[in-house]
């Protein structure tokens, strides 16, 4: 999005706001449904090219209304075909999106934060600080992005995204209002039509929000665990202190329970030498998660300059893995895909102007750490 403009954004409108804004104008509940298809299926950001829509209906929405897309400063590919888009937000600082394609499906990584408040301590988005929150046209603009970079224009466009995860940059669920309505855009049939089943939102454990979530959309849940007990856990996901394991726990399957099917949480276990991988770990872990349905997915560590943490051997993986494996569970480990271009999970960091003066510090330690 460039300029701030008075007109409103119809790229962020989500279904509801659609069909609010033309019944505002006098026009009926189809028009929002076209144009919600003009958007996201045909990528059109032109009224005039609207056919469907009246000449003076087309006037009218030019005169109070626009469709502002993101601006991509750059586009980027992987030699295993996985993609990662930079857009600029107002302001200067920008964000990344990832596309991940594989066999049966294409899953988007998109953000919902320029940065992220919650500084946990093996995440370089987290290392960046925070700066502020998306908005809808900003968070749906990425799918929009991707999605149109695979089509001609005026064409139907094809689909390639089948999945979309929230695991970009930024807490999702504290950004809550903005991203909900995205990811109802995501699953309407006249825009994305995704399957709830394949959207996925991913916390790191904001509890109340959890319990909120499950009252307004019933999309898939992960949850970023990364350790068995509260006193690791504090170390690394620091919100942990707030809302420690078992409240984690027990809002999990909150939500699980207001689902209509019995689908299971994700659990996200990144895994760092020494820190959060041992056999006694693994045991822990392997307890505390018979509390929850959950496939359990194991993430190995994704280097960035100055982390601190090294990422295990592929044995040290495997063993833990089949420790859980053992003990009943469901267990994947995530493939390293992008990492030749940075696009790997944790490895987001886009340009963040920070605000909570958090990245002064880190380049500081960067800095001290590249003198020794
Ligand atoms: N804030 C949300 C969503 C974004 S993070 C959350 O924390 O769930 C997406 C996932 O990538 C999280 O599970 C996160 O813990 C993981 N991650 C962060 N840094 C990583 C790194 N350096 N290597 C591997 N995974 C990382
Ligand atoms: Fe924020 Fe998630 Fe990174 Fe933690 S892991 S700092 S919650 S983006």
């Amino acid at each position: 999005m460039t300029e701030a403009s008075e007109k409103i954004n119809l790229l962020g409108l989500s279904p509801t706001k659609m069909e609010e804004f033309f019944a505002s104008i006098g026009e009926k509940k189809f028009r929002a449904q076209q144009m919600l298809k003009w958007i996201h299926q045909y990528g059109e950001a032109d009224f005039e090219k609207m056919t469907n829509m009246g000449k003076g209906l087309r006037a009218k929405l030019a005169e109070i209304s626009e469709i502002a897309l993101p601006e991509v400063v750059y586009e980027d590919f992987s030699s295993d075909g996985t993609r990662k888009w930079v857009m600029r937000m107002p302001g200067g600082s920008s964000i990344e999106t990832v596309y991940i394609p594989e066999k049966e499906r294409g899953t988007l990584c998109v953000s919902s934060q320029i940065g992220c408040s919650l500084d946990c301590s093996f995440c370089s988005t987290g290392k960046q600080g925070f700066n502020r929150d998306l908005t809808v046209a900003e968070i749906i603009g990425q799918v929009y992005v991707a999605a149109m970079s695979f089509h001609e224009p005026g064409e139907r466009r094809e689909r390639r995204i089948t999945n979309v995860v929230m695991m970009g940059m930024g807490e999702p669920l504290l950004n809550f209002n903005n991203v909900v309505d995205a990811m109802n855009l995501m699953m309407d049939d006249n825009a994305y039509g995704l399957s709830k089943r394949r959207v996925t939102l991913s916390t790191s454990g904001v509890v109340p929000m959890m319990d909120k979530l499950g009252d307004v959309t019933d999309v898939s849940l992960a949850v970023s665990l990364h350790a068995p007990n509260d006193e690791l856990r504090n170390e690394l996901v620091p919100i942990n202190k707030k809302y420690p394991l078992k409240e984690l726990i027990a809002a999990t399957n909150r939500y699980l329970s207001k689902l209509p099917d019995r689908r299971k949480a994700t659990i996200e276990y990144t895994m760092m030498e020494g820190v959060n991988d041992t056999m006694e770990h693994a045991e822990q872990l392997a307890e505390l998660m018979k509390q929850v349905p959950c496939k359990i997915n194991l993430i190995p560590f994704n280097p960035f300059p100055n982390s601190g943490y090294k990422r295990p051997s592929n044995n040290r993986v495997y063993r833990f893995r089949d420790h859980l494996i053992n003990e009943g569970h469901i267990v994947t480990i995530r493939s390293t895909r992008g990492d030749d271009i940075d696009a790997a999970c944790g490895q987001l960091v886009g340009r963040v102007a920070d605000r909570t003066r958090r990245s002064a510090k880190y380049i500081k330690a960067v800095q001290l750490d590249s003198n020794q």
